[in-house]
């Protein structure tokens, strides 16, 4: 009987797996002898080295239309960084010299000028070209088998009831994985916002990484393991009373999920038939698949930065309207509401426009609406396929960043300036379609009485309304303490919008991270929200929380939070209660 054995790493992608491990051979077990050729074998080792080269590099082209598909765009530069590496002078510039000079054997020549380029890149303080060691590494590995013609495991043997263990695995690996419906994996490398977590958790597949030494340890394939992708453990070998544990957890999140799914059909309304609109939020258009299919009554925000963030060239007008078009139809005959881009600050371009310069504080600077409209041409653009789009009559307009009445001002403007183009090119639109703003910053919250006579509907931004509010940049992980959803101050501004938005008869929404909270969803009933923007994968659970609620009692609730607790311990009970 194996000695039980629990390795802890970094979560990196919910879910429990029971299985058998399935271990992927280590880096260590591809031992290159010294070979020496001679001068006649030149010629034919370089033609081998030439030809290994090409099928790596063909096996990695070949997976790249297949990680597009699944993944996204996102994950491709990995493979494209994979290619860059095949291709440096840094490591083929030694080899060839070794094979043609010195007369080693290609796959030794080419452990020698790995090693070197590792070691070179070890030494460099600079954090991301240490963390390209991994990646060399591992293309290194697939030149090498091909070249010694050492296949690596199968992993479409694995099966569902097997759990991966390996050192690293790439987005193709985890696609392969993910087909045979593996239980899970834990790897050596790899941290919370890594390629590895974000292919499992884009692909669901419970996951633990960052465990360093996991395939050092005596772990053989078949033997018991359990990944626990919550709490990023890793028990190999469990002990009975573990295992049984274990079991019943993923029992209950097996029903959990059941039940949340016999919920697709039924209304998003509280026990007193007050009805919350649900919908989603997308970043890429393809996403949009998954709205359809998690029983959310259309999408609340679609990011459209992606399509400017990605590429190096402007998008075409025809590149855009194809995008939202097919957006649009998907989602039909729900409503699609499409934001125009909020490039700069935490989303930051490639594109080098004229005139924009490095910023000393990029959240305060050339963000979102103000780059829109100071470079109007690009932002037309965007009106014109938003307008094109919107020939079904389904899809709404919104606009990030606002932080003066100006803007609307000059944002309806210009929108009224692109309507009367298409018209005079006879080009069906809708001319009605729903405008609306994002409030995101507290000058907006604050001046929201005047600006709902420009729109028809607002969706509060709480991501950046509370970097915002409470001066706390959303991604410095020193002041993340600070950043705080429950602040008395964003509670009320909430309530504010809320307030002045209905007394016109217009709409709220939420489409921040904190309407996907369960934390607040009592909070949001209560208030008057109109309609909760969340990731599909949540939609859901959001359904359930919201079919929980006493409509009556959720307004007692904020009123007794916004008018007599200041306290957050009380805050948090009330909402929990
Ligand atoms: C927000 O700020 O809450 C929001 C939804 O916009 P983003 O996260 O894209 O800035
Ligand atoms: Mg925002």
């Amino acid at each position: 009987m194996k000695k039980e054995k629990v390795f802890k790493g970094i979560p990196a992608c919910e879910g429990i797996g029971i299985g058998k491990v399935f271990l992927l051979e280590r880096e260590e077990d591809l031992i290159i002898p010294i070979r020496r050729i001679t001068k006649d074998a030149v010629k034919r080792e370089m033609t081998k080295y030439k030809e290994a080269l090409d099928a790596t590099k063909k096996e990695l082209i070949n997976t790249k239309e297949r990680i597009l598909k699944v993944l996204g765009k996102q994950h491709i530069a990995l493979v494209e960084a994979y290619v860059a590496i095949l291709e440096d002078q840094l490591l083929t510039r030694d080899l060839v010299r070794m094979i043609e000079e010195e007369l080693f054997s290609a796959e030794y020549a080419l452990s020698v000028a790995l090693n070197r380029v590792i070691q070179s890149f070890e030494r460099v303080e600079d954090e991301y070209f240490r963390g390209r060691i991994t990646d060399i590494r591992d293309v290194g590995r697939k030149l090498i088998r091909n070249l010694i013609g050492k296949e690596r495991k199968d992993l479409s043997k694995v099966t569902k009831e097997a759990v991966v263990v390996a050192h690293t695995l790439n987005p193709h690996d985890i696609i392969i994985l993910k087909e045979q419906k593996c239980s899970g994996f834990a790897v050596d490398v790899g941290t919370k916002t890594s390629h590895i977590a974000l292919a499992a958790q884009g692909l669901e597949i419970p996951a633990v990484v960052g465990l360093k030494y996991i395939t050092s340890e005596s772990i053989e394939d078949d033997d018991e393991i359990i990944i626990d992708g919550y709490n990023g453990i890793v028990i190999l070998n469990p002990e009975l009373k573990v295992l049984q544990e274990y079991k019943q957890k993923y029992e209950k999140i097996i029903k959990e999920k059941e039940f949340l799914i016999k919920l697709k059909t039924l209304p998003s309304e509280t026990i007193d038939h007050h009805r919350i609109t649900l919908v989603s939020n997308i970043d890429s258009h393809r996403e949009v698949e998954e709205v359809v299919n998690s029983s959310a009554e259309g999408i609340g925000l679609f990011r459209t930065e992606y399509h400017y963030i990605d590429n190096n060239e402007l998008p075409s007008e025809k590149d855009l309207y194809e995008i939202y078009k097919y957006v649009a139809e998907k989602i039909y005959p729900y409503y699609v509401t499409i934001r125009t881009f909020d490039l700069g600050a935490d989303k930051l371009s490639q594109l080098s426009l004229e005139g924009v310069v490095p910023e000393q504080c990029p959240a305060l600077g050339l963000r979102g609406i103000r780059l829109a409209l100071k470079y109007k041409n690009i932002f037309k653009t965007q009106i014109r396929s938003i307008l094109r789009s919107s020939y079904k009559r389904n899809v709404r307009i919104m606009f990030p960043m606002v932080s003066d009445i100006k803007e609307v001002i000059e944002i309806k403007q210009l929108l009224e300036v692109v309507k009367q183009e298409l018209k005079n090119e006879k080009i069906d639109f809708d001319k009605n379609i729903p405008v609306g703003v994002m409030i995101e910053t507290p000058s907006a919250a604050l001046t929201c009485d005047v600006i709902i006579d420009y729109v028809d509907f607002v969706s509060i931004g709480t991501n950046d309304l509370i970097q915002y509010t409470l001066a706390v940049d959303r991604l410095n992980e020193n002041v993340a303490e600070l950043y705080d959803p429950l602040h008395l101050s964003i509670l009320r501004l909430i309530k504010y919008v809320v307030d002045y938005a209905h007394r016109k008869k217009k709409l709220v929404s939420i489409c921040g991270e904190m309407a996907a909270d369960l934390m607040f969803t009592k909070f949001f009933v209560g208030v008057g929200i109109d309609e909760l923007s969340v990731p599909p994968a949540a939609v859901l659970k959001i359904k359930k929380a919201v079919r929980d609620i006493n409509y009556s009692e959720a307004k007692e609730v904020v009123d007794e939070i916004l008018t007599s607790h200041k306290d957050k311990e009380k805050i948090i009970q009330l909402l929990k209660e």
